[in-house]
């Protein structure tokens, strides 16, 4: 087994058969960084949830798991995966809006070149789910929203009819097994790769709090930001006065205290639980 990438939250090897291990640590990202302080178990969670995804996905899109041993030491929290091309696009899809969708619909009254109506506020639902790509941004640096139009660009008219439709149709796929338990999937982000043969495949992990903006529908109140149950309450803790850091101050942020450790954990595994209807651990 050959070590052979760091992401911000995955370690990736590859095995002496080809298999890519895409292990999932407990390292938490917000803002473009890597925090000091880790979250128990999310790493397994995100991985046990993506599984249970990629399977109530099988019938929109295929994706890279291959069914090889995980080695023990990575129980868990690891995907025997196909190595992909990766198409170097985060494919998003927006029912609701948030974030850098909200934040580019207050500057222009649009999201990636597409015009959405007046009056819209935080967390606002969108009468259509629309295709909302960015670029990969290296490590440290940050996600830019880009125009549709932008991916053909990259990838050929084609393709990136296909990355569309698949970003939506599992976006939808999402929305609606999500909303039977009550939870609303603002927004959501995939990653897609081709295989030796030509097939695009869904990579990474899919529909994870991660990836997603998870909403309990039953507090879902727009015009402010939303409780949910992903890394919104890191950020919002990291953005508070009782945190003390400045964001754009250019230093890490502080590591983080025990309660919101805590309070975060909880949120991945409220997250897992109601959206599975299964019991985390
Ligand atoms: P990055 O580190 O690339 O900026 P990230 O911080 O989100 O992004 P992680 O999620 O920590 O990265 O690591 C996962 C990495 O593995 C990503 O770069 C992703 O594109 C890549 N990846 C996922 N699935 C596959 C696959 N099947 N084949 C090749 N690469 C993959
Ligand atoms: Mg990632």
């Amino acid at each position: 087994m050959r070590h052979v990438y760091s992401g911000k939250v995955r370690e990736l090897y590859e095995t002496d058969d080809g298999v890519l291990l895409l292990v999932a640590t407990d390292r938490i990202s917000a803002f473009d960084h890597v925090l000091e302080t880790e979250i128990p178990d999310k790493g397994k969670i995100l991985t046990q949830l993506s599984l249970w995804w990629f399977d109530q996905l099988a019938d929109i899109a295929a994706n890279h798991l291959v069914d090889a041993a995980i080695p023990a030491e990575f129980a868990g929290r690891a995907m025997a995966c196909r190595p992909l091309s990766m198409i170097p696009v985060e494919c998003v899809a927006r029912g609701y809006l948030a974030g850098s969708g909200l934040a580019e619909y207050r500057e222009s009254g649009a999201v990636c070149g597409v015009p959405l109506p007046a009056g819209l506020t935080d967390g606002s639902r969108l009468a259509e789910p629309v295709f909302t790509p960015a670029t990969k941004a290296p490590l440290g640096e940050h996600d830019e929203n880009i125009p549709a139009a932008a991916v053909a660009e990259l990838v050929g008219a084609e393709v990136a009819a296909d990355v569309e439709r698949i970003t939506l149709d599992v976006y939808a796929r999402g929305a609606e097994l999500a909303a039977r338990q009550g939870i609303i999937v603002a927004d959501t982000k995939i990653e897609l790769g081709f295989d030796a043969d030509g097939l695009l495949r869904l990579a990474d992990e899919v529909l994870t709090p991660d990836s997603s903006r998870f909403w309990p529908a039953d507090q879902w109140q727009p015009g402010r930001s939303q409780p949910s149950l992903d890394k919104q309450y890191v950020r919002d803790w990291l953005t508070s006065a009782e945190s003390g850091w400045d964001r754009h101050g250019g230093g890490p942020p502080p590591p983080l205290p025990e309660p919101v450790v805590e309070r975060t954990r909880d949120r991945y595994v409220r997250a897992y639980e109601s959206i599975t209807g299964r019991r985390w651990g």
